[in-house]
């Protein structure tokens, strides 16, 4: 077991709906601390940028769109294993195939609105908090 640092998203279907808050008590119940958080609206260029690993499936088009579709809340997550953990209490891509308890099980509306994103290595996580943090926006 190791500290470590992961990202979050808490993506348009779920800022839309308020549940900013519920997202993150199950992100703080499932061990996770916020150690950075902030409201964003996405631009394209950087919604594109961030997807880029997904540029070439036939759903990316849709997905930009979504993501820029409202207000998010990017975070970074501190805890033990927080990578796992945090992939853990999301749930499942698709909300129909996750786990009851899961972010995505009890709140997300489809296997796009799926209500957050969570980095799926250590070393993605690291590359996504800096695609959006200083480091001084980090706080431990
Ligand atoms: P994740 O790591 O569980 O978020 O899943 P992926 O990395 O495979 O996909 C990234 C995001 O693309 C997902 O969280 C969804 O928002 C979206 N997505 C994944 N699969 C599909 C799909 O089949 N259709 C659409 N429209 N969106 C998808």
């Amino acid at each position: 077991m190791t500290t470590e640092r992961t990202f979050s998203i808490i993506k348009p279907d779920a800022t839309r709906r308020n549940l900013t808050g519920a997202v993150t008590k199950m992100l703080e119940e499932a061990g996770l601390r916020v150690v950075a958080s902030k409201r964003i609206h996405m631009t394209r260029e950087q919604a594109e940028g961030f997807y880029g690993v997904h540029k070439e499936r036939p759903f990316f088009a849709d997905l930009v769109g979504f993501m820029i579709s409202g207000p998010v809340v990017v975070q970074v997550l501190e805890g033990e294993d927080a990578v796992a953990a945090n992939r853990k209490v999301m749930g499942a891509t698709n909300p129909a195939n996750a786990e009851p308890g899961t972010i995505r099980k009890e709140l997300a509306e489809s296997i796009e609105a799926n209500s957050v994103h969570g980095s799926d290595s250590a070393e993605n996580a690291a590359i996504e908090i800096a695609f959006f943090f200083q480091p001084e926006e980090i706080v431990g």
